[in-house]
């Protein structure tokens, strides 16, 4: 496994285990080709789509669990704001672990901020980044303690099993 794949499955298993502290459900498995990942509040899931290669999935993994830590009361804010917060979070985590994100959670910020603030993107998207320091950092706080205690660094030995096992239990939503 190349130290990049490493680092990737890592990452994947602790943000699934941050996930599950707030007793959400990551599941994996085939979704319509126009969505690759979403958040359902009322069945507590997380789903991921299959066909994400293990580096999308782990950005769109590291967004969906930023909307489970940063947004419980939908009716409180506007889409926009929100999609900004989680792909802010998700960049946060995956640069916290040496992770270089993909350009398109860029434009997925630069979109929405866009939309939400046509004048003055750049202030909102500053403006948020600073407000998402505290929750960023302690869930930062709490993957890498999860890594420190629960997975050790790759060492010669038996294959690890693939990171990315499909969920054939859960009913389609
Ligand atoms: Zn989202």
């Amino acid at each position: 496994m190349s130290k990049e794949s490493e680092k990737t499955r890592r990452l994947w298993v602790a943000l699934r285990h941050q996930a599950q502290l707030k007793g959400f459900r990551v599941v994996v498995r085939s979704m319509e080709a126009t969505a690759s990942a979403y958040c359902d509040y009322g069945t507590k899931k997380v789903v991921i789509s299959d066909r994400l290669n293990p580096a999308d999935a782990l950005a769109r993994l590291a967004h969906e669990v930023g909307h489970v830590y940063l947004h419980t009361n939908l009716s409180l804010q506007d889409r926009g704001i929100r999609e900004i917060e989680a792909e802010l979070f998700a960049y946060a985590m995956l640069a916290d672990h040496g992770i270089r994100p993909d350009d398109s959670l860029l434009h997925y910020i630069a979109s929405w901020a866009m939309r939400v603030a046509p004048h003055a993107p750049e202030d909102l998207v500053g403006t948020i980044s600073e407000q998402l320091v505290p929750a960023t950092r302690q869930v930062s706080v709490q993957v890498h303690r999860y890594l420190r205690d629960h997975m050790q660094p790759a060492r010669s030995g038996p294959a690890e099993p693939p990171f990315l096992p499909s969920d054939h239990d859960g009913p389609v939503l």
